[in-house]
């Protein structure tokens, strides 16, 4: 599959959930607060319609126990304008209107028919509420007339030797616009929220892609340009050997050429594969540091000197200049490994009279180690990816001075481990300067 879709999978993929997510946290945000809301919203109507089943008990019990009292006898926290059921069903004040203007009160026979009063209220309003005699001490939802809504609660009181019903009524017309104008701001406000939501994941998945998308090429790459550095030797190597034994009889001296090819390839492929391993060790953070208080400069000289030689034997000019003078704490055989990749290098890239200096220095409490040549130089590119795996500035010659372009990655992950850091720059005049600091 190619990279790109997998990267638009995951991309939509992680969208998805967080979409998922996201919905059902608003969601149940969403639901908490509307039962919330609705809840307390319609607690007074509730409320008041219970309140209303004890005035009507106390109503009963007075009715029952005296009968001849007159209304000013009932208790005192009792609201006068309940109506008044006497067993006299005559004097039943019904479908009367109570103190809170919204309740209302239908006094219904034991077949729950409406115990009529004329004239009080339109009658036809009434015949269509509707009353379930089962359904007792309940609060229920009712719609009359197709557009008022009411909370209403049924209760069964005994009048005497007869049963009657009384059914209490409250308007709830004004809760309910607040809960639909309330469930419409709720419902548009949760799309709004997973919209922004779904355009935050997708914000953030694509940056918490990306890296693991840089690694992944990265990793890509490697695999890639490993393989290809491993097949070449391998290739020579073999080429040479089927050379070797296309003439069985021959000797050894009359061979030399390909044996030493061979050898040197082989010796080549062993590096390699030491330098890769060193990475891998470095990348799962397994190098362990052997950390010693050391003479860098001193170190420094003792690692310089067969380079000196060197470059001496190739009329290169060599300077050592080494200003340190303290001692530090460092994995000194890793720190030699990082001069000899910057000191090789120099030497592979300078020419006859060129120079090659190493400088130790002391700023801002910090060590600095330079390295740098008057030789070849790096071109602009090669400063920004200089230390990356494989990068040589120039893949046929390299591949002659022997370079696979591991040499400054691993120099650069040896520092980093140190909590240092390594840069390029270009020399003046020319040539190329490596630095390193150290705390
Ligand atoms: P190699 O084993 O190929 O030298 P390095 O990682 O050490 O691998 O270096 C990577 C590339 O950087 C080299 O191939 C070379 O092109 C360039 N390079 C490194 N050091 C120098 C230098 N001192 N002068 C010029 N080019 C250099």
């Amino acid at each position: 599959m190619k990279e790109e879709n997998i990267v638009k999978r995951q991309l939509i993929k992680g969208m998805l959930l967080n979409f998922i997510a996201f919905s059902l946290i608003f969601s149940t945000l969403g639901c908490i607060i509307y039962s919330q809301v609705s809840s307390s919203l319609y607690s007074s109507s509730n409320q008041e319609l219970l309140n209303n089943k004890n005035r009507t008990a106390i109503m009963q019990d007075f009715q029952i126990n005296k009968n001849e009292n007159k209304l000013e006898d009932l208790p005192e926290n009792f609201n006068s304008n309940i109506p008044d059921i006497s067993n006299n069903k005559q004097k039943i004040q019904k479908n009367i209107q109570a103190a809170n203007p919204r309740l209302m009160y239908i006094f219904r026979n034991k077949n729950g028919e409406i115990i009529e009063e004329k004239g009080k209220y339109d009658q036809t309003y009434f015949e269509q509420i509707k009353f379930d005699n089962t359904n007792l001490d309940q609060i229920y939802d009712i719609l009359v007339d197709n557009q008022y809504k009411y909370r209403a609660v049924n209760y069964k009181i005994q009048q005497n030797d007869e049963e009657i019903y009384v059914q209490i009524l409250i308007n709830v017309d004004a809760e309910n616009d607040i809960i639909m104008n309330f469930s419409k701001t709720l419902i548009i406000s949760i799309v709004i929220c997973i919209i922004l939501s779904l355009v935050a994941s997708y914000i953030l998945s694509k940056r918490t892609l990306k890296p693991i998308i840089d690694s992944w090429k990265k990793q890509t790459e490697f695999v890639q340009n490993a393989s290809h550095e491993l097949r070449t030797p391998l290739t020579i190597i073999q080429a040479k050997q089927e050379l070797l034994l296309e003439e069985p009889q021959s000797k050894i001296i009359d061979k030399a050429k390909e044996i030493t090819i061979s050898l040197n390839e082989t010796k080549r492929l062993s590096k390699l594969v030491k330098d890769l391993m060193v990475l891998a060790r470095a990348d799962s953070n397994k190098t362990n540091l052997k950390i010693e208080k050391i003479d860098i400069d001193n170190m420094i000289r003792n690692s310089a000197e067969p380079f000196q030689e060197l470059a001496n034997s190739q009329k290169k000019k060599f300077v050592i200049d080494l200003n340190y003078k303290k001692e530090i704490n460092i994995d000194k055989f890793k720190i030699q490994q990082v001069l000899v990749i910057l000191l090789d290098n120099a030497i592979k890239y300078t020419e006859k009279d060129d120079q090659i200096e190493i400088n130790t220095l002391e700023k801002d409490g910090k060590f600095i180690l330079e390295v740098s040549d008057t030789g070849i130089g790096i071109s602009e590119e090669g400063i920004n990816h200089i230390f990356e795996r494989f990068y040589r500035e120039d893949k046929a010659r390299n591949r002659e001075t022997g370079g696979s372009g591991l040499g400054l990655s691993i120099a650069y992950s040896i520092i980093n481990v140190h909590g240092g850091t390594i840069k390029v720059e270009h020399n003046k005049p020319k040539g190329t300067k490596f630095e390193i600091k150290l705390k």
